[in-house]
């Protein structure tokens, strides 16, 4: 997970290799969401994993 916040990219900007590489962490942050990215409709239980957070 370390790397993963190192990253500080948001999971809408995420690559198909960087979802490759960080899916154990991607799954862990949309296994139980409060965010929804309004713009790409991904989900996140934190906000700052996403381009335009919104509370689900
Ligand atoms: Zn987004």
């Amino acid at each position: 997970m370390k790397d993963f916040y190192k990253l500080k990219k948001t999971i809408c900007e995420f690559t198909k290799s960087d979802l490759d590489k960080y899916e154990k962490d991607i799954r862990k942050l949309v296994k139980d969401p409060k965010f929804i990215c309004k713009k790409c409709l991904r989900v996140s239980s934190k906000n700052d994993f996403l381009c335009k957070p919104s509370k689900i």
